[in-house]
């Protein structure tokens, strides 16, 4: 039967990276068939149990979800205050799951989750370069020289970067419809904040392929779909 070295095991089973590994064993926060693990080398079977902050990562077949996310609704696994996105799941597996790709407390739309952690990365990746579209609601009118300043980027002095280029396409004049290829922190309102224009609803219909088809704000579904192994 197959070995394989624990971080790895690790990555492949969460959305930890494996460069990280060793400090969650550093944090006693991985357990090998009953004791704390040492060694990020160490070699996991099929019939090792493993761990990680109390969650059994053996025998789990890949499970990938979309849902729309309602307002008032956070991008965590667990939150002593607000509802998280995995208590709006009645999945039986709902645990083994981790978010790919957050959004803010007040925006809606489509989130994917998975148990899947190449799958997650790949999505995540910035080389990936993988499409969000948003529909954008703002206070004030959106006009046609937004298109070329998104299309061009605009200086983040926060973390000293040019935003990718965007596409933008005016669909009223207080809305928009932004496509992204990367995911900056509360990029969507910064775009617009630098034409002092509020974003006043926000809500993502696509991530690359996947696009929220009927499903009503607080519902999810589980997507058929091969591992990325
Ligand atoms: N941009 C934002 O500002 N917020 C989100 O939730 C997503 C993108």
């Amino acid at each position: 039967f197959a070995t394989t070295r624990l971080d790895r095991f690790i990555a492949r089973n969460t959305a930890f990276n494996k460069s990280t590994v060793r400090l969650l064993l550093a944090q006693r926060r991985v357990v090998v068939n009953g004791q704390f693990a040492n060694s990020i080398q160490q070699q996991v079977t099929p019939f090792t149990h493993v761990e990680v902050d109390g969650l059994c990562l053996n025998n789990h077949t890949p499970l990938y979800i979309m849902l729309n996310k309602p307002k008032g609704v956070v991008c965590a696994t667990r939150d002593d205050r607000h509802t998280t996105v995995v208590d709006l799941l009645d999945h039986p597996r709902r645990d083994e799951l981790h978010i790919v790709g957050r959004l803010d407390f007040n925006t809606t739309g489509l989130v994917l989750l998975t148990n899947d952690g190449n799958w997650s990365r790949r999505i995540s990746l910035p080389q990936t370069k993988l499409p969000k579209t948003y529909e954008v609601v703002l206070s004030k009118p959106v006009t046609a020289d937004y298109i070329s300043v998104f299309q061009q980027g605009i200086y983040f002095a926060y973390e000293g970067i040019h935003t990718q280029p965007a596409r933008l396409e005016i669909t009223g004049e207080f809305s928009a419809r932004l496509t992204l290829t990367e995911g900056k922190y509360h990029q969507v309102k910064r775009m617009f904040g630098y034409f002092q224009n509020e974003v006043l609803s926000l809500h993502r219909v696509s991530v690359g392929d996947f696009t929220l088809d009927d499903l009503a704000a607080g519902e999810s579904r589980e997507l058929l779909i091969a591992p990325a192994g």
